[in-house]
């Protein structure tokens, strides 16, 4: 099985999803109410895809305050598997200081309820970490690390994971992460559909990635493929 651990999977028609229906497991990320219902919706429809509900940091400024509880009743009434795509973002978020209060709330649900979070985290990996250990959330994926090298030991030393997105083979940060990390820490992801520097992310593009992977890694794919397959049963335990 390939492995799409931040993927916004509601955003694909079904026709496209059934494509992907046995070879891939995805975790299907929310970004607002609207996208919630809608993972939710896929998340009965498909059983490959796993449902993650939240509020994306760029939508926080926006958002009202009814729609954020609408948000919190869902993940008290439904059967959610984690909370995402959620977290802070320093380089493109606005009102960060309302971003780090709506996302306390929903590290405190994480905790509650027992949910791994997908996190967003972008020039902002340090305060969300800081924020994540505070609340003792237990399972976090730090989604398209591209953050400080020496953080890493420190997610790891809290068993959180980064995923390793396809614009490795162009994003120089990115790939530095990739070079260090460690693989018993990774899964990969798509984030698609995006558009990113003429590449086209979608969960099709995962193959190539974990042969990528292997190529960095010095390793066979077979040995990437069973790694990152582990890392997401463990992140869902
Ligand atoms: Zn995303």
């Amino acid at each position: 099985m390939l492995i799409d651990a931040h993927c916004h999977a509601y955003e694909f028609s079904h026709e496209d999803l059934r494509k992907y229906r046995s070879s891939f497991r995805i975790i299907c990320v929310s970004e607002d109410l609207e996208s919630s219902i809608k993972s939710l919706e896929i998340g009965e429809a498909f059983p490959n895809i796993v449902s993650f509900i939240g509020l994306h940091p760029w939508n926080v400024p926006e958002t009202p305050r009814s729609e954020i509880e609408e948000i919190v009743k869902l993940i008290e009434k439904r059967e959610v598997a984690g909370l995402g795509e959620i977290g802070l973002d320093k380089r493109m978020g606005k009102a960060y200081q309302r971003q780090k209060e709506i996302f306390e709330i929903f590290c405190k649900l994480a905790v509650e309820y027992g949910l791994p979070v997908n996190l967003h985290a972008l020039d902002a990996w340090g305060d969300v970490l800081a924020i994540l250990r505070r609340y003792d959330v237990e399972r976090a994926v730090f989604h398209w690390y591209s953050g400080p090298i020496d953080l890493l030991k420190e997610l790891s030393d809290n068993g959180y994971m980064v995923t390793i997105n396809p614009s490795v083979k162009i994003q120089r940060r990115h790939r530095m992460v990739l070079e260090e990390v460690s693989l018993d820490m990774v899964m990969t992801e798509s984030d698609g559909p995006y558009q990113y520097r003429g590449l086209n992310l979608k969960p099709d593009m995962i193959p190539e990635l974990v042969e990528f992977i292997a190529e960095v890694k010095d390793t066979r794919r077979e040995v990437v493929e069973e790694l990152i397959e582990r890392n997401f049963l463990r992140f869902l335990r």
